[in-house]
């Protein structure tokens, strides 16, 4: 009974400590003002406790993978006290304003351009990861609008949004009486919205509730198309690991003429900026990228090392194991497909394994490994790192084949997602670790694919694997001549 009292009191220390800390932090957006391609933001906060505070905008997000420097959209920023006089800001880096006499703070505004209208050329940010401000449609990947206080990530956000009565908004933020909420800093960021003139669809799978929205510029498209054609993908997945871990999810479609396609994941969501082609292409282009974003629901989004968890949108710092996060996630996505029924074991060899093997042997560095090319995402290795789609996708495969031989084709790699799913769900592991984790749950001859193909540059065993299998391996041969 006394150590039960002591546990009572320890928690009711401990967030009467977290209530102190906390300060009160809500935005309002404006998106009726859309002459300027500029984002009118404001900030009302309350209860900063020091005598200075940084305002720090992202040098880059999760997934992303390349540095964005959102300060350098920002403009007219303005810190005013709680009877709107001005304070002294100073500019202390791209991303950084520290603010002056920080107890009286009670109100930040600036403007942010938009990033798919913005004349900054310079290191263009990735479609998925931008924003968009038009007449009819508004794109916030969170952290292309907003920042956070130094010392304060962690602290929870409300946010308004000012736009026309008839418009939908797709996100998977929680909502009340119009206001959307996060838990912190990183949640906003991991919860893309798009509003405007958008179709909405529904899907229930099992007990989970799978929203769609679509913003088509010529409304070629709707989200319920979109939906009729991703319900069997999803269903796959939930086949393929047993029930899927969210119960809710949303996909967020915005299609237009002169858009880089390209398309990012969350832990709830996933937004996709596609060019709008005619709806067949539409469709085709839109299936393997729905589903690839989709599994990674397993991955980096619950499983991930620490270095994903807290994540530093002060300075980029690279995880080493982006061939799990996206090539295990592309081993998954096919994986489930030719389980699921929707592609044919020849489609898997033939097209998918094929293609991931030319392209790993003709695009990148064989002397970088996968951990090195991860390590270097943010820098020297800003192309090599994709390696980590087709090499990363390959090892899976080798891990899947070796994991059946070793339990007498009794599990896979599947089942050690899934354990790792279960253990990983609400925690990190540690980086540097991830090897000896995998290890551990599998088998220890595990341990030298690992070493050698994802630590070393080896050429993969692509010939023996497969053989044990029935097929034939057939290495490229370089001929000097152009392909027909
Ligand atoms: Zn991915």
């Amino acid at each position: 009974m006394k150590r039960k009292v002591f546990a009572c009191i320890i928690l009711f220390f401990t967030s009467l400590v977290i209530g102190q800390n906390e300060i009160k932090i809500h935005y309002t957006v404006d998106l009726t003002r859309i002459e300027s391609d500029s984002f009118y933001v404001m900030l009302n906060v309350e209860g900063i406790k020091t005598d200075s505070i940084v305002f720090q905008f992202a040098s880059t997000a999760p997934g992303a993978y390349e540095v964005m420097n959102v300060g350098r959209f920002v403009g007219n920023f303005e810190a005013f006290d709680y009877s709107d006089e001005l304070l002294k800001i100073y500019r202390k880096d791209v991303n950084q304003y520290v603010i002056y006499n920080a107890k009286s703070l009670g109100k930040i505004q600036y403007q942010v351009e938009d990033s798919y209208d913005t004349n900054i050329k310079e290191f263009p940010i990735f479609s998925a990861a931008g924003s968009n401000l038009e007449k009819d449609n508004v794109v916030i990947n969170g952290q292309m609008v907003f920042g956070y206080f130094q010392g304060y990530q962690e602290n929870p956000v409300t946010v308004n949004f000012n736009y026309p009565k008839d418009w939908l908004v797709g996100t998977a933020l929680p909502t009340e009486d119009g206001k959307y909420f996060a838990e912190d800093y990183d949640r906003l960021v991991d919860s893309p919205l798009m509003i405007g003139e958008l179709t909405k669809s529904t899907l229930e799978i099992s007990d989970t509730k799978v929203d769609v929205y679509c913003y088509s510029q010529n409304k070629v498209i709707t989200a319920s198309i979109i939906a009729d054609t991703l319900e069997p993908i999803v269903k796959a997945v939930e086949k393929f690991l047993g029930a899927l871990p969210v119960k809710h999810y949303a996909f967020l479609f915005h299609f237009r003429k002169d858009v880089q396609g390209g398309a990012l994941e969350h832990n709830y969501s996933s937004y996709y900026a596609m060019p709008e082609d005619d709806i067949t292409q539409l469709l085709e282009s839109l299936l393997p990228t729905a589903s690839h974003e989709f599994c990674h629901i397993v991955t980096p989004l619950h499983i991930h090392s620490d270095i994903i968890e807290q994540f530093n949108f002060e300075k980029p710092v690279a995880s080493r194991h982006l061939w799990f996060y996206e090539g295990v996630t592309n081993w998954m996505e096919s994986t489930s497909r030719l389980r699921g029924g929707l592609i044919s074991e020849a489609d898997f060899f033939d097209e998918i394994i094929s293609s991931s093997l030319r392209t790993s042997t003709r695009l990148f560095d064989s002397t970088v490994s996968l951990i090195e090319s991860s390590l270097g995402c943010y820098n020297e290795y800003e192309f090599e790192w994709y390696h980590a789609y087709s090499r990363g996708g390959l090892v899976g495969l080798l891990l899947d084949l070796k994991i059946l031989e070793l339990s007498d084709y009794k599990v896979g790699l599947k089942d050690v997602i899934i354990k790792l799913l279960n253990e990983y769900k609400t925690k990190s592991f540690p980086d540097e670790k991830f090897f000896n984790i995998i290890v551990e749950h599998s088998y220890p001859e595990i341990r030298e694919i690992l070493e050698r193909y994802v630590g070393g540059t080896d050429a993969l065993p692509m010939k023996e694997y497969l053989d044990k299998i029935g097929y034939d391996y057939i290495p490229e041969v370089k001929t000097g001549k152009q392909e027909a």
